[in-house]
């Protein structure tokens, strides 16, 4: 991928991911100074992002066609190719069809607090964790129910109380866009 910067013409550096797992090229005319902590130069970013994938599959709400695709967050969606995004009025546009590919996993583990199975779930952040499967989230009244029992798979995240682990529960379940 030798292409140059359509801003200054100068060659793009080699491609980048990120900690969230995207892949970039910045600008060779583009550096960043950690003394004023500021961009300088140039400040063309090229986020490389995977064609979505054109599905097989027909809209249940609308007809159009189905594609694949990735979030922000490295979840896996598939959504309306009617549907868009509009970046100034930060709203869904045309058909709002989405259907996330990342379901929990069930776990052949029982859950110490209730004895029904348990689930492992990613978070936004791509935190892992195991929790029960009787626990539910309701948008509508933004209420958890069922067994809160939840167990952090790396040891390195937050040791949340299950109130605000539920609260984020509440955001899994929001579609989240990127154009
Ligand atoms: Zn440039
Ligand atoms: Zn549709
Ligand atoms: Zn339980």
């Amino acid at each position: 991928m030798n292409t140059n910067c359509p801003t200054c013409g100068s060659p793009l550096k080699p491609e980048e991911t990120t900690a969230t797992g995207k892949k970039l090229q910045r600008c060779s005319a583009g550096s960043w100074n950690p003394q004023t902590k500021q961009a300088e130069g140039c400040a063309y970013v090229k986020w490389i992002q995977d064609a979505p994938e054109n599905l097989d599959e027909k809209c249940p709400k609308c007809g159009s066609h189905l594609i694949m695709q990735t979030t922000r967050t490295g979840k896996k969606m598939k959504k309306c190719s009617a549907g868009g995004w509009d970046k100034a009025e930060k709203k869904a546009t045309g058909c709002a069809y989405v259907d996330w590919m990342d379901k929990p996993m069930v776990l052949e583990e029982a859950c110490p607090d209730c004895g029904e199975k348990l689930v492992l779930q990613k978070t936004a952040s791509g935190k892992q964790l195991k929790k029960c499967s009787t626990a539910k989230w309701d948008p509508k009244t933004k209420t958890a129910s069922g067994c809160t029992y939840i167990q952090w798979v790396n040891d390195k995240g937050p040791r949340t109380a299950p109130s605000a682990a539920a609260k984020s529960n509440g955001d899994e379940t929001a579609p989240e866009y990127e154009f």
